[in-house]
């Protein structure tokens, strides 16, 4: 007997009954003129038709149907071959729907935790946040059915590489940024299609900094980083405002009472951003992913101003900011970088006393964070330019006077490859690793120009205030952002996870071990040597960079469990390790940690941080300050993690614990309900409290002190 190919390719019987139950059911509820005698015949004329088939030529599905609408014509019933054809649409409209429907449902059920604990800054019981999470699914969902070519897709679901944010993908829009904020608060910008001059006051610049921070992470997914120094100019223009205002006043009295007036509109301006920073919820239902680049530059024209503002951010940090029952507590945002440098560090330098501030407010908020000017001048060319967000590094670039340029540049996103998986199937054979390595590395880079293709076309209307009011570049209405894209301008990265793990499986030790090391630094070499390739190659900005890895560091895990099996120290803990950081769990103390992460530092550049994992120094200072020295003299970029937490039953302020089943639990009264605790803990370069993934938890219960 015949058989017919049906639409997903496999087959079925012939059967002529179908056909005619299809034609009747379209004269039922289509035309309504009933006519079974027609209906037979025309099930009687294809059969015979398909009876005569060689068995090599099966008829499809599709060509039935085709015979089935000719014959109603030729019969006369012209409105029932319609109706037919119009449940075909509708049918085969089903078929094409999205495959979203079960993800999106059990995200507005509070039942999807994958998705829920995916970022640990979205509160994802909540209607704002799930309005963009839903968007998010649908993006996903459209984007690997028709952006994102299939072996791609293919790769990221076996956790081969992981294709970052595909959540956004669907729109042009990037990664993260430098804020030219000089150049919106000297020139002015338009906000909401209103224009937003040039402030007069320090004041004012504080409130439109916070504006423009909100437009900036609305337009993109990432993080966005503003360099405070340029805020110095606005209180040198309220104090010039205070002594006209005043000038009638003796000197001593009028000295004292500008700066009486300065130091309260100071402490205002940095109030303001701080929490309208931590109030504000953007359209990506978090609150901004901002930094705070804290650099007292050298011999800057308003040096003496910008370490005021340093110094007043890292006091007010400090303190904190009050949760909602009226107590203190540590914020997540705006993430702070402080610059340690030749005017700072040493104990008889000028401003000592803000590094003195920042080592005080690190203690207890975790944040500011700390790079090296020293350190960084050696890496790149000369320059000290801030992270864009947590740990995004731009490659040095010159305009067309031959002038560095940092500010008013972006990153287009990230591709990581999940270098265990190529230890685990080369399974210990040496020659079989690099090979894999390559095949992956070819992959990673169709990967990263599907990013550049996904946003080549977009024009500057995408997002005003980036493209044409001088958050990136003055643009005109229309013009395509294509070409600064290219020529190195900004910066596209290739990320890479588990450097522990794969040294692990193919050298049977840790990477801290002398041959561990060797093998890691000629595999981060490779990296590098694949990105440089391909910016030659293709003058896109290409990168290596460190993966901060917040929710992949448990999903490349969990993936390869099922492939590959449980397998001690690897798939077994339920997390791999970020870049090229020490495992967690493995006994080294700080000094030792920095100074070998620093060498991956240097390779890794455009993209980095490491950290040190600290008891609590409030008590300690010194033995702070000593970390603080050492990070200037000899690493580029590092950061401490300690416990700022507190249980809102018990009134308990220390460090809430994760306990044997890896739930968040108050060592005081063993409340475990988290919607009544307030915890803050390093995700990646970022602060999170909003929970994490079970792999991170694991993670996080898992990290030893360094100190
Ligand atoms: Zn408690």
């Amino acid at each position: 007997m015949t058989q017919v190919i049906k639409r997903d390719g496999t087959t079925t019987k012939f059967d002529s009954r179908k056909i005619e139950n299809a034609i009747l059911k379209a004269m039922r509820y289509g035309s309504g003129v009933c006519d079974s005698d027609v209906a037979a015949s025309i099930a009687a004329e294809i059969t015979l038709d398909y009876c005569t088939f060689p068995e090599e030529k099966q008829p499809t599905v599709y060509e039935i149907e085709e015979k089935v609408y000719k014959k109603l014509i030729k019969y006369g019933h012209e409105l029932t071959a319609r109706a037919y054809e119009e449940y075909r649409a509708v049918q085969s409209f089903k078929r094409q729907s999205n495959t979203t429907d079960e993800s999106i449902l059990s995200l507005v059920r509070n039942m999807n935790e994958e998705v829920a604990n995916e970022n640990s800054n979205k509160n994802a019981t909540m209607a704002s946040t799930q309005r963009d999470l839903i968007a998010g699914e649908v993006s996903k969902d459209i984007s690997r059915r028709k952006l994102i070519p299939a072996h791609i897709v293919q790769a990221h679901d076996n956790g081969a590489i992981h294709f970052h944010d595909m959540d956004y993908s669907i729109s042009p829009i990037f990664n993260c940024c430098l804020v030219n904020i000089a150049d919106m608060l000297d020139n002015g910008t338009v906000i909401n299609a209103k224009l937003v001059e040039s402030p007069k006051s320090f004041q004012v610049a504080c409130t439109v900094v916070t504006q423009i921070i909100a437009q900036i992470s609305s337009g993109q997914y990432g993080g966005q980083s503003l360099n405070v120094k340029h805020l110095g100019k606005y209180l040198a223009k309220s104090r010039a405002r205070y002594e006209e205002m005043l000038a009638d006043l003796d000197e001593e009295i009028r000295e004292r009472k500008v700066k009486e007036f300065l130091q309260r509109e100071l402490e205002s301006g940095v109030q303001t951003i701080q929490y309208q920073i931590n109030t504000l919820m953007t359209t990506n239902g978090q609150s901004p992913f901002v930094t705070l680049f804290l650099e007292i530059e050298p011999g800057h024209e308003y040096e003496e101003e910008i370490a005021m503002i340093v110094n007043e951010i890292l006091v007010q940090r400090h303190l904190g900011i009050k949760n909602e029952k009226g107590v203190y507590i540590t914020p997540a945002f705006p993430k702070l970088v402080y610059v340690l440098d030749e005017n700072n560090v040493p104990k008889d330098s000028k401003y000592r006393y803000v590094t003195d501030s920042a080592i005080k407010c690190s203690a207890k908020r975790l944040y500011p964070d700390y790079i090296s000017a020293k350190e960084m001048r050696k890496i790149y060319e000369g320059n000290v330019f801030s992270p864009m967000g947590c740990r995004s590094f731009l490659a040095p670039w010159k305009d067309e006077n031959g002038e560095y340029k940092f500010e008013g540049r972006f990153n287009m996103g990230v591709v990581t490859l999940n270098l265990v998986q190529v230890a685990l199937t080369a399974e210990g054979d040496m020659d079989k690793f690099w090979n894999i390595l390559d095949e992956r590395l070819a992959l990673c880079k169709e990967a990263l120009l599907t990013r550049y293709e996904l946003l080549k076309s977009a024009t500057s209307d995408i997002s005003p205030i980036h493209w044409q009011f001088g958050g990136l570049a003055r643009l005109g209405k229309h013009e395509p952002i294509a070409p600064l894209l290219e020529n190195g301008y900004a910066t596209i990265s290739l990320g890479y996870i588990g450097m522990y793990e794969m040294t692990k499986l193919m050298m049977n030790e840790s990477h801290t071990s002398g041959r561990g090391k060797e093998f890691c630094v000629e595999v981060i070499k490779k990296l590098k040597a694949a990105t440089d390739s391909w910016k030659k190659e293709t003058g896109l900005g290409f990168g290596l960079y460190g993966t901060p890895a917040e929710s992949l560091c448990y999903r490349f895990c969990k993936i390869d469990l099922a492939r590959f099996g449980e397998i001690e120290d690897i798939t077994a803990k339920g997390y791999y390790t970020n870049s090229y950081h020490v495992d967690v769990r493995e006994n080294i103390d700080a000094f030792s940690k920095l100074l070998f992460e620093a060498d991956f530092q240097k390779i890794s550049t455009g993209g980095c941080i490491s950290y040190v994992e600290i008891p609590n120094m409030n008590k300690n200072l010194e033995a702070l300050d000593q970390l603080v020295t050492f990070i200037y003299e000899n690493i580029q970029y590092a950061e401490f993690n300690t416990k700022s937490d507190y249980c809102h039953v018990c009134s308990y302020d220390g460090e809430i614990i994760i306990n044997d089943d890896i739930e968040w639990e108050c060592p005081q009264c063993g409340n475990k309900d988290k919607s009544k605790m307030n915890v803050t803990r390093r995700t990646c370069g970022y602060l999170g409290e909003n929970y994490f993934n079970l792999g991170k938890t694991k993670e996080i219960k898992s990290r030893v002190l360094h100190l």
